[in-house]
């Protein structure tokens, strides 16, 4: 029912913040199972694989490396060496793919300068090899300062190279849409994954996919090269419609999902010629990740229990 569902939601949000739990959580076997399902594996050869797969399907990909609870500076210094391995291995291999990046990771939570100057490395990296950064939005508290970021760091590096993500889930996010399109920031527009409270975020649904739509038209009627990333497909009919109306051609914007969601989904959108890039999270710290990806779906709960009790 809608209520036993909102409360594993609210449930499975705040054990995905209890990092305190994540040691012993990540060692219970269906959880680890499951996790194999949303995350590409804990290294970046295993991430190499999974990209090299879609690849070969006409797929392009985001690479993420997973660890938003980075605990002192060394930590964040640690993670731009691994973005930075990481766009070289891209060069390298010659995938399609670029770089995903949290400003937790960068240290937003510790120090704002640091992340700042964190997320700047690995834009200049990028830059200077033709790649793009997209900066993942979390949650609300720090929707204002991220967006801050993103435009000082557009501002320095230019559009083709750093990017913003904006959640249709909140309240702000239409206004966010137009003021970021008329400084030609490039968006990638999704629902929102966080538990956000009701005076900045819709609690119902139907008013998220519909703000969702609202963005997605300001978005494609931009001229502005975006990213529309979600599994339902009544939003990507929406977005076919109305990419149909204003006569877009295919490659006026892309798809995203989500590694290990609808495969059959992504792989359909691209052999009907649009871009689909799929994000490909790894690493060790794959914790919150999941358990964000149980709360979108009380089925992945009912799958972890059912093992549970199996043994
Ligand atoms: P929903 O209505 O939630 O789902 C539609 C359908 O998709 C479902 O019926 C189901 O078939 C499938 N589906 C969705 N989620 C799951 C799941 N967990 N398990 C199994 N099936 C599922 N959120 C942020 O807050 N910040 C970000 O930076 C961010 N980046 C993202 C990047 C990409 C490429 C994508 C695709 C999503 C990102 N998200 C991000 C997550 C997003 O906000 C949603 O939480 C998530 O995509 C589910 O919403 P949906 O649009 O697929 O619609």
């Amino acid at each position: 029912s809608a209520i036993a569902e909102q409360w594993s939601r609210g449930a499975l949000m705040f054990l995905s913040r209890r990092t305190g739990l994540k040691d012993w959580a990540t060692r219970l076997p269906p959880l680890k199972k499951l996790s194999r399902r949303f995350v590409a594996g804990e290294t970046l050869d295993e991430a190499m694989d999974a990209v090299k797969a879609l690849t070969a399907q006409g797929l392009s990909a985001s690479f993420d490396h997973l660890n938003e609870a980075v605990k002192d500076a060394a930590e964040t210094r640690e993670e731009v060496r691994e973005y930075r391995r990481l766009l070289a291995r891209i060069d390298q291999t010659g995938v399609r793919a670029n770089v995903s990046l949290k400003l937790t990771q960068c240290g937003l939570l510790l120090d704002e300068a640091l992340a700042l100057e964190n997320a700047r490395q690995v834009v200049a990296d990028a830059t200077s090899r033709g790649s793009f950064v997209r900066i993942d939005m979390e949650h609300g508290a720090v929707t204002q300062v991220t967006l801050d970021i993103v435009r000082k760091l557009h501002a320095e590096f230019g559009e083709p190279h750093v990017g913003a993500v904006l959640q249709s889930c909140l309240r702000r996010t239409e206004a966010d849409a137009r003021a970021l399109c008329d400084e030609r920031v490039r968006i990638r527009l999704c629902k929102g994954a966080y538990l956000e409270r009701e005076a900045i975020a819709y609690p119902d649904k139907a008013d998220v996919d519909a703000s969702f739509v609202r963005c997605m038209k300001v978005l494609l009627d931009s001229g502005v090269y975006h990213g529309i990333a979600t599994h339902d497909e009544r939003m990507i009919d929406a977005t076919l419609e109305h990419a149909a109306r204003r006569g877009l051609p295919r490659g006026a914007f892309e798809f995203q999902m989500l590694h290990g969601i609808r495969a059959d989904l992504q792989r359909q959108l691209a052999d009907q010629g649009h871009p689909v890039r799929v994000y490909v999270p790894y690493g060790r710290h794959w914790y919150p990740y999941l358990m964000r990806r149980m709360a979108e779906r009380p089925a992945n709960l009912a799958f972890v229990l059912k093992n549970l009790a199996r043994g």
